[in-house]
């Protein structure tokens, strides 16, 4: 038997110890200060440095912490987002255990795992070292969505899933924007309620957690927002430098700003009356501490962060942004998520239709008026026939009702009946204000309901300002959405591939359309009409008007939870093709045009504009081409030019 020197053995012996002894104890944010690179925005490649106010929340996540359940209801901009990374980080090198991170959707999955999980991990020396390398053939090593280390497993799962939300038992789970996960899985029940039964075997010793990191949606259908005010509510409080007193940086009566460049915006203390200059105010944040509003026995703990504290966005831009929200629904709920961290309250009964009769105006029907710069159409198929209706858009987004109706006929074939007669609204010329005649620009078509998708696409191929597309659900649905490709089954004949179909946004364009048919205009005695506002001609009668106005928002509880759903109250086929015609002007860019776009547009069509730059002459045709949607551009499968032929 060999013979150890005494040197020998102590040097075995210490680096036994090295790798047996246990770390001396250290908070997640002491551990994310010490070992986290930052993977992404401006301190990418830096070491992490925790803001004061992430310090409490993001220790929640360590064992020594007795409490189970977290809610941060946050705006963008705020640094919160990295607090996934800081304690997944800690659980991979302090608190090994199995933690799953949900994501809403399968892009933000790969973007959250890209852009954030593996970047930490690749370049934060100790969790180089610990997590399994993705390229290990064996079933030890990790996967993209499963990262192993000695202990444990983090495993990414999307909210959309029950696949993925139903598999093994979990001890701790990250559910990023929560908000934004479906309210119902297939009829199977609640995301939400599947990720807790994951870690149900965990009740027994209460050492689960679960963190929530979300910026809140809609008011009254929002998962964060819910789970907020059902918390304890802590808010930042900061020290006045006036008297000392604290106070919260709140959007409300104590923050000022002027309407014009540079805004000047600045907080007056509650307290005393203090002026608190925006320069102040990253001084006065790290001074604050958190303060919970409902410290009640029995609650979770819930956290407020918005705009107005971060030290990430200045108060003049926080003023900046609310003055061009102005009053167009979709940027103020923008700016009430976004900025102030807050949910959006929607207005959802339906506007008064005999108050929308009295103010009709006397414009020619199946004409378009003079600020129409886009003309589009919406058309709702059912079994006896389609339901139309075309309207001009201007460039501050008021509209004109041109022409509506119902083409009664059958529907089962896209070649004749009542698809045959939509041919005729579809080349039809309108006549415009300066004498030309004009086209519709785009036609959205439901595919969605009333069983006829297939005619639908059929129909919509070889037409190109024509699209078939499909209603989709949800409060963050943009307007319209990626499409994809559809296969064509017709009378026993198949065309792989044979269609495109455009998801629509329907719910917020229905909350838009809504408050825009509120607003107030010269017929109501006001001086103007405001942006958004609504024209009808003498013409639209009351089922007309009563079709417009056939929803209201109801608030339903699914599985114990609250949400916010259109509800029919009569006939809305009508409601339906505004609401599809609306998404056609947002995919013509009415809501992303800049000023020289919409002159550019207006030229080419004639108006006055034209008249005022002689030098400048309308062209017989003009291209509004693909790239004038830089947006939409990135998302499109095939790029697609919208002529426009002026006769
Ligand atoms: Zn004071």
């Amino acid at each position: 038997m060999a013979k150890f020197t005494t040197s020998a053995l102590q040097v075995i012996a210490a680096a036994f110890a090295a790798v047996l002894a246990v770390p001396a104890p250290l908070t997640p944010s002491a551990w994310a200060a010490q070992n986290l690179v930052v993977p992404d925005g401006p301190y990418a490649g830096d070491k992490f440095n925790p803001s004061p106010y992430l310090v409490e929340p993001l220790d929640f996540f360590s064992d020594e912490c007795p409490d189970n359940k977290c809610v941060i209801r946050k705006s963008a901009q705020t640094g919160f987002s990295l607090m996934a990374i800081c304690a997944a980080g800690f659980t991979v090198d302090r608190e090994p255990c199995r933690l799953m991170i949900v994501q809403p959707t399968d892009g933000a999955l790969s973007d959250f795992n890209r852009e954030k999980l593996q970047p930490a991990i690749e370049h934060s020396p100790l969790l180089r070292r610990k997590v399994r390398a993705q390229t290990s053939r064996s079933s030890q090593g990790s996967t993209t969505y499963s990262k192993r280390f000695p202990g444990g497993s983090i495993t990414l799962a999307i909210a959309n899933s029950t696949a993925d939300l139903r598999s093994k038992t979990i001890k701790k789970v990250i559910k990023d924007e929560a908000s934004e996960y479906p309210a119902d899985l297939d009829g199977q029940g609640s995301p939400h309620d599947m990720i807790e039964a994951r870690y149900e075997s965990f009740r027994a010793t209460a050492d689960w957690k679960e963190l929530n990191i979300s910026t809140p949606t809609i008011k009254g259908a929002c998962y964060t927002d819910a789970e907020f005010e059902a918390g304890d509510q802590r808010l930042w409080h900061v020290p006045c430098p006036g008297c000392g007193a604290e106070f919260v940086f709140e959007f409300g009566k104590n923050f000022r700003f002027e309407r014009k460049y540079p805004y000047n915006a600045h907080y007056i203390a509650p307290c005393c009356g203090t002026i608190i200059e925006s320069t102040q105010k990253n001084e006065l944040v790290r001074k604050g501490r958190w303060v919970a509003r409902n410290p009640e026995p029995g609650r979770h703990r819930s956290y407020h962060f918005d705009a107005l504290s971060s030290p990430f966005v200045p108060w003049d831009l926080i003023a900046e942004r609310k003055l061009l929200a102005g009053d167009d629904p979709s940027k103020q709920k923008t700016f009430d998520n976004l900025t102030l961290g807050v949910a959006h309250e929607v207005r959802g009964d339906a506007p008064d239709y005999a108050r929308l009769m009295e103010r009709r105006e006397d414009y020619e029907m199946g004409a378009v008026p003079a600020p129409g710069l886009l003309l589009v159409a919406g058309c709702d198929v059912q079994h006896s026939g389609i339901w139309y209706e075309v309207v001009a858009f201007g460039a501050d987004k008021q509209s004109w009702s041109v022409l509506h109706g119902f083409i009664e006929g059958d529907t089962t074939d896209p070649e004749r009946g009542a698809f045959l007669d939509l041919v005729k609204v579809y080349d039809r010329q309108f006549p415009d204000a300066f004498g030309a005649m004009r086209q519709i620009d785009a036609l959205a078509i439901d595919a969605g309901d009333g069983g006829r998708a297939n005619q639908v696409y059929a129909w919509t191929r070889g037409r190109h300002r024509a699209f078939a597309i499909k209603g989709m659900p949800g409060w963050t649905t943009p307007a319209i959405g990626t499409p994809t490709r559809v296969s064509i089954n017709l009378k026993g004949k198949k065309i792989a591939g044979g269609a495109t179909l455009w998801p629509v946004g329907g719910w917020t364009l229905k909350a838009t359309y809504y408050a825009n048919l509120r607003k107030d205009g010269r017929k109501a005695g006001a001086e103007t009409d405001p942006p958004g506002y609504c024209h009808h001609h003498l013409s639209c009668d009351e089922q007309y008007f009563r079709q417009q106005t056939a929803e209201y928002l109801k608030i339903v509880t699914v599985r114990g939870r609250q949400s916010r759903l259109w509800h029919e109250a009569g006939p809305n086929h009508l409601l339906d093709a505004r609401v599809y015609a609306m998404a056609m002007a947002d995919y013509l860019g009415l809501n992303r045009m800049t000023e020289a776009q919409w002159a550019e547009l207006a030229k080419s069509r004639g108006t006055p504009l034209v008249l005022q730059e002689p030098d400048l002459l309308a062209p017989d045709s003009v291209k509004i081409a693909a790239a004038s949607r830089p947006t939409l551009l990135e998302k499109q499968p095939r790029r697609r030019s919208i002529t426009i032929r002026r006769i």
